[in-house]
């Protein structure tokens, strides 16, 4: 079996007298859709920054392939998208791409096209970002999330205000890069039948607990029925 890309051990974090996070341990595998389930101040985006190293859990430990937070070289290891994607407007896609390729110092040139032809950004590739949709934004986003082709995703309700279509849209760049880059996806949502859709496994976060996990796959018929999920789902 492969190491997990990503590993929690027990991690708790306390806001003065609040348990935000409590004890929650879990594992995502190279090429899994993980997904956070949880209501709004159940944890989600708390155990997010943990993992990003933005938040310091109160106790217990996060590793990147086998790697401590602490490791300078896990920060080639991750991207992420925490907040609502945004981009230059007035800038072009491949621009847009550009600027974050210098900013994070990324020596590869070809990086900016390689994302371009990953992202299915092709024919938007000179258009502005301004004029794009939400899904081709969302998609540019993930682009810049991916620019350095890290090993661990990690997305805060990548498809929160996102119509069906959209939704389909990202669930089907993140399965490819899954499946064709391997990349471990841990991500968060509040809906399940967006998660359902979108991740493969899903974890059940309440009062900052894990509660339970399952694979989307073993969710029961009636749900299944209940949320419209398709067989392949
Ligand atoms: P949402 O979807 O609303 O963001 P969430 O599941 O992501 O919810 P968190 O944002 O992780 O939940 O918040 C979990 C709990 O921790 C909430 O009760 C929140 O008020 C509290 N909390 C989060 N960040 C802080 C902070 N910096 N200081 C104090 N309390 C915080």
């Amino acid at each position: 079996m492969t190491a997990p890309a990503l590993r929690l051990q027990g991690v708790s974090k306390n806001y003065g007298t609040l348990r935000a996070v409590d004890r929650v341990s879990f594992e995502v595998r190279p090429g899994q859709l993980y997904a956070l389930l949880g209501l709004n101040g159940a944890g989600k985006t708390t155990v997010l920054r943990t993992v990003l190293g933005m938040v310091r859990p109160s106790a217990g430990s996060v590793t990147v392939l086998g790697r401590g937070l602490g490791d300078r070289s896990v920060r080639a290891e991750v991207g992420y998208l925490v907040e609502a994607a945004s981009a230059y407007p007035e800038l072009t896609v491949r621009e847009n791409l550009e600027v974050a390729r210098r900013l994070r110092r990324l020596g590869s040139p070809t990086a900016v096209q390689d994302a371009v032809e990953l992202f299915g950004l092709r024919e938007h590739a000179d258009r502005r970002a301004r004029v794009l949709s939400q899904g081709n934004l969302q998609r540019l986003a993930l682009a810049r999330a991916m620019l350095h082709r890290p090993s661990l995703l990690v997305l805060d309700e990548p498809v929160n205000g996102l119509d069906p279509a959209g939704v389909v849209e990202v669930r089907t760049l993140l399965e490819r890069l899954a499946r064709e880059q391997g990349t471990a996806v841990l991500l968060s949502s509040h809906i399940l039948g967006e998660v359902a859709r979108v991740a493969t496994r899903i974890g059940v976060l309440h009062r900052g607990r894990l509660l339970d996990e399952f694979a989307t796959a073993a969710l029961p018929d009636r749900v299944r029925r209940h949320l419209e999920l398709t067989t392949r789902d």
